[in-house]
């Protein structure tokens, strides 16, 4: 059956199936999603039974949306929200979504919005005919966030296309014949970096990750028979916003794709951030970039957010959930079920199978699973790591033994996961008085990756998501912490004669504005370096960390020589990675156990240890490909 006339039968199917009463404007087809668009939508907004049905009975999302014609004009819905809803509830933004029908109402308030048993809102929906949907206010503004919906607004004509473009791809017909899967290593196998596969059936081609190797700005391979031509690629699936898994995939929209990009809603933000730094970064080295601001721009107009738990169609014959990977804010397992049950397989990325003062750990229960993708970067046998509170604890005696002899503390931190967990514990140090009241300067992009942090709530562990919304409770807004926003604010910093604790980025020391401080206050023995976070064999920070005495480094386009003799320690046990008994465990608790194991992004020696580990302790088929190989999965 070709596309239109399957959607004419889905139409049909629809029409059938809801309430008499319900005026139905259109039914269209954006990706996976049947919308319903209504004239009469005031009498089912809420309702959410009709949607279900729906859903159960076609086997696809449906979503129900007021028809555009029904809409009044948003100013006077503005107008009419803020004269309905009381004082009280403090209404930080009213933002609309006029392609989905959807105004959002963020309050501090949201009970105030709400009304007695949601009376209040319901009123809202009828006079105004839109769906109104109630949020808290996010702690911290984002500027990020604001720019993804200034976009998406802007691009909001092209990604209806895009969409239905993708709804039509999803139906398409199909070759008849021999079932198959295989997986193709493009990037990030044996190594860590750049990390990209290619998962491919008898009918579709999927791409997950689309990293660039931080140290080399290596590529994956992409130009290989199996990818090409790129435009026939059916979707890509980003597993989180570290730029080793997503660096180079706003090239990828210059070199033909033109398809859907699936994540979670906080990896399309914080990815963004993270790509839009590094055209900078590139720019202030002068480098040549891959993409400039443009290419991450149409990446978000193609980006199709998913949430944990949600099944979503992404090719003819692959669907795709994703689950959390504990690893940072949005970081994905990416669950496929492949055909009606030939196959499934998850690419669990960077994992963490540990509670941390952040995230759930990694989920590690599936409804099916034969083969299963893992990270080794801690793989190795010796790569045991302390718990998060050794680590806390060390770094407490650390900051008090280098403040004690009125020293400052340096700690290299990536904006993103790393620095929120390190403020997090220094937060609660000062507040239990463990070490001295000290001010904490935050530089780089630390405080827009906390506002993402906080915008997102559902994401983070419980005990943080309540404290994150009572104000005196906020840990990210506690007085101790100072944003560093001008070069005159750094320059009284460095030459300040208090002892003080400075997180900035980068964290392996290779650019950002960590480099100033430290060539401040590298020749004072009393300062202290403390470095949270992993440092790659060839990074400058591996270097200093190692205690050589004299360094060599860039430093605003010229190299310069430095006399290190600031104290340098490392705190271990800080790390967003699962370490060697974690991955254990996180297999040896698997439900159900997979048949088969691919050990991906680690150093060679780490996959081939961890995958003959796996397969002497618990039996399971374990292979570590090469970059460039393909393991048969059916
Ligand atoms: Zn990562």
């Amino acid at each position: 059956m070709n596309a239109d006339r399957l959607f004419d039968s889905l139409r049909q199917q629809v029409t059938g199936l809801v309430p008499g009463d319900m005026d139905i404007a259109s039914i269209e087809f954006e990706a996976s999603l049947i919308v319903v668009y209504v004239r009469n939508y005031e009498k089912f907004s809420g309702n959410q039974d009709i949607a279900r049905k729906l859903a159960t009975t076609l086997r696809r999302r449906v979503d129900i949306r007021p028809d555009p014609s029904t809409l009044e004009a948003e100013d006077a819905v503005e107008e009419r929200i803020r004269g309905m809803v009381p004082e009280d509830a403090d209404v930080t933004g009213i933002i609309f979504s006029p392609e989905t029908g959807e105004v959002t109402i963020e309050a501090v308030n949201t009970v105030a919005v709400l009304g007695d048993a949601g009376s209040l809102l319901q009123n809202i929906r009828k006079e105004t005919g839109w769906n109104v949907k109630v949020v808290r206010s996010p702690p911290i503004p984002s500027k990020t966030i604001s720019d993804v919906r200034g976009y998406l607004r802007h691009y909001s004509d092209d990604r209806q296309k895009m969409l239905k473009k993708v709804a039509k791809n999803l139906v398409r017909n199909t070759i008849e014949g021999d079932d198959w899967v295989r997986v193709t290593a493009l990037g990030g196998f044996r190594q860590v970096g750049r990390s990209a596969a290619l998962l491919s059936t008898r009918n579709s081609k999927v791409i997950i990750d689309c990293g660039l190797d931080p140290g080399s700005d290596s590529t994956p391979y992409f130009s290989i028979p199996e990818t090409l031509p790129i435009s026939d690629i059916d979707a890509v699936v980003i597993t989180h916003a570290h730029l080793d898994h997503c660096g180079t995939l706003p090239a990828l929209f210059k070199y033909g794709y033109d398809g859907p990009v699936y994540c979670t809603p906080p990896t399309r933000d914080l990815m963004a951030l993270l790509q839009i730094d590094n055209i900078k970064l590139a720019y202030g080295e002068a480098k040549k970039n891959l993409y400039d601001a443009k290419d991450v721009r149409n990446e978000i107009m193609h980006t199709i957010p998913v949430k944990y738990g949600e099944t979503t169609d992404i090719a003819p014959d692959i669907r795709l959930t994703f689950q959390n990977a504990g690893h940072i804010l949005g970081s994905a397992i990416a669950h496929f079920h492949i055909g009606d049950g030939l196959h499934n397989i998850a690419f669990s990325g960077d994992t963490k199978y540990e509670k941390t003062w952040l995230f759930n750990p990694a989920v590690n229960k599936f409804p099916r699973l034969e083969t299963l993708v893992i990270e080794s970067t801690y793989g190795g046998k010796k790569d045991y790591q302390p718990s998060r509170k050794d680590a806390s604890e060390q770094l407490g005696e650390f900051i008090i033994e280098a403040t004690k002899s009125g020293g400052k503390v340096l700690i290299p931190v990536f904006a993103v996961g790393r620095s929120q967990e390190v403020m997090l514990v220094i937060e609660e140090l000062e507040r239990t008085g463990a070490i001295p009241s000290l001010p904490v300067y935050l530089d780089g992009m630390i405080w827009e990756a906390t506002a993402i942090h906080t915008a997102y709530p559902e994401y983070l562990n419980s005990t943080l998501r309540t404290e994150i919304f009572q104000k005196e409770h906020n840990p990210f807004l506690s007085p101790i912490f100072h944003r560093v926003e001008t070069a005159d604010m750094r320059e009284q910093i460095c030459h300040s004669a208090e002892p003080c604790i400075v997180l900035a980025t980068g964290g392996m020391m290779a650019g950002g504005p960590v480099l100033e401080y430290f060539r401040e206050w590298a020749d004072e023995p009393k300062n202290w370096l403390i470095f949270v976070g992993y440092q790659s064999e060839n990074s400058l920070g591996r270097t200093i960390q190692k205690g050589r005495s004299e360094i060599t480094m860039p430093f605003n386009g010229k190299s310069i020589t430095l006399h290190v003799n600031m104290n340098r320690e490392t705190v271990d046990g800080f790390s967003g990675h699962s370490d060697r008994k974690q991955l254990m465990s996180f297999i040896e608790q698997m439900q159900p156990r997979p048949n088969r194991i691919i050990v991906v992004h680690g150093d060679d020696r780490k996959c081939t240890d961890l995958a003959s580990s796996i397969f002497q302790k618990f039996k399971i088929q374990t292979v570590a490909p090469q970059n460039l190989e393909t393991v048969r999965l059916r």
